[in-house]
């Protein structure tokens, strides 16, 4: 649908039918003569499936031919297609960048059954979109150096395997633990949820691969004070809190543990494991707590 409509913009919209999968439940002509009557918007078409060659030819020939300045295309997720649509608008000569997608497959055909109110709400999803597109700006993409440098908060099963991996692909990683071990619930459990694997035996492996690797710099007992900077360029202050050993001569035997003088506050976790062991000792002595 054309409309002889002249202003500042000259937007397109475009509503996919995706075969059956959004028309089903949105009448899809109702939302493009809606948008239609949108100034700016001077061609609104509805096609079965945008992404195909034929789809993508559609917005490239009424870019070139009714001069567009702005795309809006309303069909799926954009995860799943705007790189497609932002690669087809800059092959007509439009920066990538004045395309907006609107997804009215996922958040509203796939979520709604009733079709006159999915209609209404894709009809908002869309001029939503239109009215964003009007306010964006062409960008020029640019490459940058970045430090490749990763710092990893928290030395759980998820942070133990995240420095493995980025380690293994070859970027320095920054591990830092709170707490003295890395480890985190995981060293806490005798079998996993649901294999009943045996926990220690997935765990220690990974702990001490950890410990090995030379590109993993591991600061356990550490907390981060301060981030600063931006994406790739981040500066992170760390505090290594005291450990009162010498930690090249350590062994970890814990021998000074049951003769240490020093008042100790419960680990967190002897409180998650059940709050026997913490009451019985306030009731016991209410100034000190074992951990
Ligand atoms: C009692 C219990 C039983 C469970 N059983 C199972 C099970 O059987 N199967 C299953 O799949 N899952 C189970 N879970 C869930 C389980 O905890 C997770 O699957 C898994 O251990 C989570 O790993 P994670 O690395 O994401 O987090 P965590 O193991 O919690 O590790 C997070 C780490 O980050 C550290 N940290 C937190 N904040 C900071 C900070 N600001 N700075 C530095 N370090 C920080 C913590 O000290 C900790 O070491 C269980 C959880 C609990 C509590
Ligand atoms: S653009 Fe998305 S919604 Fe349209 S046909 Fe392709 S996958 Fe389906
Ligand atoms: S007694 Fe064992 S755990 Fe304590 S400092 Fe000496 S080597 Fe380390």
């Amino acid at each position: 649908m054309t409309n002889g409509k002249t202003s500042a913009e000259r937007i397109g919209f475009y509503i996919c039918h995706c075969g059956v999968n959004i028309s089903t439940t949105v009448d899809v002509t109702r939302v493009r003569d809606a948008m239609a009557r949108i100034p700016d918007v001077v061609i609104s078409r509805d096609y079965k499936f945008m992404c195909s060659n034929a789809g993508q030819d559609l917005i490239k020939d009424d870019i070139r031919n009714l001069n567009l300045t702005r795309v809006v295309v309303a069909a799926c997720s954009p995860l799943m297609h705007e790189p497609t649509f932002r690669a087809a608008c800059e092959d007509a000569g439009l920066n990538r960048y004045l395309f907006q997608m609107s997804n009215i497959r996922e958040h509203c055909s796939w979520v709604h059954e009733d079709r006159a109110a999915a209609t209404e709400k894709a009809t908002d999803l869309a001029r939503a979109a239109v009215y964003r597109v009007r306010l964006h700006e062409p960008m020029q993409v640019s490459r940058v150096p970045i430090n490749p440098t990763t710092l990893i908060l928290g030395g759980g099963i998820a942070g133990i395997q995240a420095a493995l991996e980025i380690a293994n692909a070859g970027s320095p990683v920054y591990l830092v633990e709170r707490e003295p071990t890395i480890g985190g619930n995981m060293a806490y459990f005798d079998k996993t949820f649901p294999t009943l694997d045996c926990s220690a035996c997935i765990l220690t492996p990974k702990m001490v691969n950890v410990g090995q690797k030379k590109n993993i710099s591991l600061l356990t007992w550490s907390e981060v004070m301060n981030v600063s900077g931006f994406i790739g360029n981040f500066k992170v202050k760390i505090r290594k809190k005291a450990r009162y050993v010498d930690t090249d001569k350590c062994t970890g035997c814990g021998q000074c543990w049951s003769h240490c003088p020093s008042v100790r506050i419960p680990h967190r976790r002897t409180i998650m494991l059940g709050p026997k062991l913490v009451i019985n000792q306030v009731r016991k002595d209410p100034g000190r707590l074992i951990g």
